[in-house]
């Protein structure tokens, strides 16, 4: 491993394995954008903080297929968050804050005027960094969701739901004797997944993580990994890690951004051990350009 590390430290810029390397200075994105069976397709998307004063990130193409785990990495400040946030319409609630472009989900732009950014957020679900339970028992957790949209109509559905949500988080065992108290109470990791069943519950079809272990211990971060790779059987899962470690265990697909671009999109195995572009090169080997 050391060697390896040495030998791509000796590498003259711009090249890897013989081949050239895309310039630092070329911002428009390498690899491929698009995928068979997208889910989401983003296109042209640039958003502005401080009503339009500062951009964050600019001109941003991307599917996100379904059934896939795609990791978004970079730098901190890159535009991580900020598209992520895009994909369920989360920047909204920020003052100030503009997306233009177009995210394009069953034929239709996110962004159209008609669109209920409620239903909106109930199929495309977040989990936060910080685990953020409602303060309220892990029932209610659960139940508070489904209620809200009317996908339950009275208790017994409810707590099979509860029931369901959980197992699928994988917390139930931890937790079924103790559901009527608070979720406050569970541990870093469990509240995590607390917060996973309680997307879950709603009836997501893509679930966007930003960060969801970088407050949780090593193991605590092992399980919602496994977990991760449980659910993108049913969901689309869009990540975003400061880990590099967690983006190859989770993901198939790997994007790169870099100063609110997004330089580099493909194959996991790909951008980490073959990437096409001097800054992602710059990124992975940890040389910052
Ligand atoms: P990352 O998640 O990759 O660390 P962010 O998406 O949080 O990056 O931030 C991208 C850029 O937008 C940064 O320059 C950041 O300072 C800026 N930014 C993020 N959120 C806000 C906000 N609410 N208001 C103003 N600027 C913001
Ligand atoms: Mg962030």
């Amino acid at each position: 491993m050391k060697e390896d590390q040495a030998a791509v430290d000796a590498r003259p810029a711009g090249k890897r394995a013989g081949r050239t390397l895309v310039a630092r200075e070329q911002r428009t994105t390498v690899g491929q954008i698009q995928v068979d069976n997208p889910r989401m397709s983003c296109r042209n998307v640039d958003v502005y903080y401080n009503f339009g004063e500062k951009q964050a990130i600019n001109n941003i193409c991307l599917d996100i297929g379904k059934n896939e785990v795609i990791s978004m990495i970079g730098p901190s400040g890159c535009g991580k968050s900020t598209f992520l946030r895009c994909l369920n319409r989360m920047n909204d609630t920020i003052e100030g804050c503009q997306v233009q472009g177009e995210i394009i989900m069953d034929k239709k732009n996110i962004y159209d005027k008609d669109v209920d950014v409620v239903p909106l957020r109930a199929q495309v679900g977040m989990v936060f960094q910080k685990p953020n339970p409602f303060p309220k028992s892990i029932y209610d957790n659960i139940a508070y969701g489904p209620k809200i949209h009317g996908l339950v109509q009275n208790r017994d559905e409810t707590d099979e739901l509860v029931e369901k949500s959980l197992k699928r988080a994988g917390l139930w065992r931890e937790v079924k004797d103790r559901l009527d108290q608070p979720g406050t109470g569970l541990s870093g990791g469990q509240q995590q997944r607390l917060c996973i069943a309680r997307t879950i519950a709603v009836n997501p079809e893509i679930i966007l993580m930003d960060e969801p272990c970088s407050a949780l211990d090593p193991i605590a971060t092992a399980i919602i990994e496994e977990l991760i790779d449980e659910l993108k059987q049913e969901y689309t899962i869009a990540i975003v890690t400061h880990s590099m470690q967690q983006a190859s265990r989770v993901s198939q697909r790997t994007a790169y951004f870099h100063l609110g671009d997004l330089i580099e999109i493909g194959p996991t195995d790909q951008i980490f051990l073959n990437p096409l572009h001097q800054l992602t090169e710059d990124y992975i080997t940890g040389r910052f350009g």
